[in-house]
């Protein structure tokens, strides 16, 4: 199996280049971001939950989206490999996700990481805000928030990757295909 976790802040283009990049690969994305959403637009007991921290640009809480993400997985038992999208995003869930996939005699090949600088992001995520429907898109506090949650819980999995010669950081200004290039670049190595 191919397990890869796209890394990157709020607004990096995640989830575009997930989308571009499954097809070639032939992965599952899950997009932890997105099955909430889905949740939320369904009214399920998580989605109540979710949006709760959602609304504020808070993390959910990592023994509720641990135990979504494993769900998520075993829904694809016949997958040749995995695109986490927004996990892990805290030290616990990193570690949740290597035990996680350990029992089934798996491991992440590797954390690709969009490298972007935080005023594009921001300039990009009010964009998006203005089609995307979503509120945690529209807000510039609640943008700012994220970032805090970014750069205080989630930046450090740079480290942790890094440590096991698993980090590969990619430029991730440019045009669309121009990153989906680079990415393919170190998909392929992995
Ligand atoms: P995203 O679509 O990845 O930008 O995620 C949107 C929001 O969903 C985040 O701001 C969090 O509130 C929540 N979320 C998504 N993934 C996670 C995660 N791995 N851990 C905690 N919260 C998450």
């Amino acid at each position: 199996m191919k397990n890869i976790v796209l890394f990157g802040p709020p607004g990096a283009g995640k989830g575009t280049q997930a989308e571009l990049l499954k097809g070639k690969y032939n992965l599952v994305h899950i997009s932890t971001g997105d099955v909430f959403r889905f949740n939320i637009k369904n009214e399920t007991e998580l989605g109540v939950l979710a949006k709760t921290y959602m609304d504020k640009g808070d993390l959910v809480p990592d023994e509720v989206t641990i135990n979504m993400l494993e769900a998520e997985v075993d829904k694809n038992v016949d997958a040749n490999g995995f695109i986490f999208d927004g996990f892990p995003r805290t030290q616990s869930q990193a570690e949740a996700l290597d035990g996680f996939l350990n029992t089934k005699g798996e491991k992440i090949n590797g954390m690709v990481a969009l490298e972007v600088p935080e005023d594009l992001l921001v300039e990009r995520l009010l964009e998006r805000g203005k089609t995307s429907g979503r509120a945690d898109d529209t807000d510039e506090g609640k943008i700012r928030n994220r970032f805090n949650e970014y750069n205080t819980k989630t930046a450090i999995l740079k480290d942790y990757y890094a440590a096991k010669g698993n980090y590969f950081g990619v430029n991730g200004v440019g045009s669309i295909q121009e990153i989906t290039e680079r990415l393919a670049k170190v998909f392929d190595t992995l």
